[in-house]
């Protein structure tokens, strides 16, 4: 069994499909999406679809599609932010939206063998930034694995007897061999807006049978999603940060 895990697409068709070509090369049994669909990127509608078209899907809400449903206040977020909220409301078609209504809220324990959720175990909108983040959400979990979105940033965190230890994902291909007795909180990166100055696409695959995550990062049209968003009235910032992986 192989399951795709992948998160924060952000309505970035463009990193989606470079991400799905190559898991088409790859036997991909099942999808795992940790949230946040839309938000910043042009492409709200074609993201929704093409995720919901995935089959077997498992997919939970972000912090943004729960602001598109009018779920979440908008002060939370930055002007920019906003503003992307604000575009995408707009612009969203009402199945599409019905179906990020729909999306439960994390954490989901599949198979009583992983979680998933967006932000932490314990809440989903709280960013884990850290070892001490990652401790707290250890105590959360019933299970030795999870994953989990919402920073954008590839990272393991593994817990140990002494201590959890934190890992940074960097390089075009990263592997993790589970280690028996040892517990992991996983995030694969972000599809649609990487923050770790790596602008690849990030996304991860679990082999269940082998016991190891495979972390990979996939070029893309970048220039085609920076093209939309300029074209679409979004914030400028929102196309240039692509360029950087920012
Ligand atoms: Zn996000």
């Amino acid at each position: 069994m192989r399951t795709l895990i992948f998160s924060d697409v952000h309505g970035n068709i463009e990193a989606l499909n470079a991400v799905l070509k190559f898991a088409k090369k790859h036997r991909i049994d099942r999808y795992v999406c940790l949230g946040d669909l839309v938000g910043y990127g042009a492409s709200p509608n074609d993201t929704i679809q093409k995720i919901q078209s995935l089959k077997p899907l498992i997919a939970i809400r972000g912090n943004h599609d729960k602001a598109v449903t009018d779920m979440e206040a908008i002060e939370t977020f930055n002007p920019v932010a906003a503003a992307a909220i604000a575009w995408t409301k707009a612009h969203i078609a009402k199945k599409n939206l019905e179906f990020l209504q729909s999306l439960p809220r994390g954490p989901l324990t599949v198979d009583n063998e992983f979680i998933v959720c967006h932000g932490a175990p314990f809440d989903e909108d709280f960013y884990i930034f850290g070892e001490f983040d990652a401790d707290e959400a250890f105590d959360y979990m019933k299970v030795p694995l999870g994953f989990f979105g919402h920073t954008h940033f590839p990272v393991i965190y593994t817990k140990r007897d002494e201590g959890v230890e934190c890992q940074f994902l960097a390089g075009p291909i990263n592997l993790l061999k589970f280690e028996k007795g040892l517990s992991y909180l996983i995030n694969p990166g972000s599809v649609g807006q990487p923050r770790d100055r790596n602008p690849r696409a990030a996304f991860a695959i679990y082999d269940h049978d082998l016991k190891q995550v495979r972390f990979h990062r996939v070029d893309y049209e970048i220039s085609e999603a920076q093209k939309k968003i300029r074209a679409a009235g979004l914030p400028p910032a929102l196309a240039e940060r692509l360029t950087h992986g920012l």
